[in-house]
């Protein structure tokens, strides 16, 4: 027996998973070809096709350069005949409204990040690799992501999203006055970054975590 309840078609989201991979894998890249079950679950279960009564009636595999041997995007055709990238994983894991919103607050700050990493192109940790990342030190990413949410009602959010247009697909941008962006944005005035290489990040995040269990305990 598989654990975890039925979540689609009476099986549970792993055998699912496994499933459609086999599946996809009969086909080509750019081989157009129908598929009911993952039709269906595109129409009930991906965040924006369900809400909008959008059920994809053909699929095709792209290739994504740079994406490796096995990458590719998964397209889908739409009733008014356009082909668009629809991510049939996200609807077994789909993204809370918070998710949406705190990814958009990610790549509004993108630049900011950066221009860090181009002014410590070595770690400012260990002083030797080349700097991959930055690590928000104080407060963590995630804590101004938080903030920046309480200032938006259950409301306000719907309002962003339905205002975002999904066809373009562009990434999800908050409008410019946006309360949380505002937020984030004035938040990274002081905010203390540190261009870091994967292996300091890595480490700087589990120091955290033994600090905060300190505190807790
Ligand atoms: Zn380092």
């Amino acid at each position: 027996m598989e654990r975890g309840n039925p979540f689609f078609a009476g099986m549970a989201k792993t055998a699912l998973k496994a499933y459609i991979r086999n599946r996809l894998k009969e086909y080509a890249i750019d081989e157009v070809f129908e598929d009911e079950l993952i039709s269906d679950l595109i129409a009930q279960k991906h965040y924006f096709c369900s809400v909008n009564a959008l059920r994809p009636s053909h699929f095709r595999k792209r290739f994504r350069p740079g994406s490796g041997e096995n990458g590719y995007d998964f397209e889908g055709l739409f009733p008014t005949a356009q082909w668009r990238k629809v991510s049939w994983t996200q609807c077994l894991d789909p993204k809370t409204r918070e998710d949406i919103i705190e990814d958009a607050l990610r790549n509004a700050v993108q630049s900011i990040v950066s221009a860090r990493k181009a002014v410590f192109p070595t770690c400012e940790k260990c002083g030797q690799k080349p700097s991959a990342e930055v690590d928000h030190v104080d407060p963590e990413f995630a804590e101004i992501a938080r903030q920046a949410i309480d200032t938006m009602s259950q409301q306000d959010m719907d309002e962003a999203i339905s205002r975002f247009d999904w066809w373009k697909e562009e990434a999800f941008e908050l409008p410019a006055n946006s309360p949380a962006l505002l937020y984030t944005l004035d938040a990274h005035k002081t905010a203390q970054l540190q261009a870091v290489c994967k292996e300091c990040h890595l480490s700087n995040a589990k120091e955290r975590r033994a600090a905060r269990k300190k505190v807790g305990s």
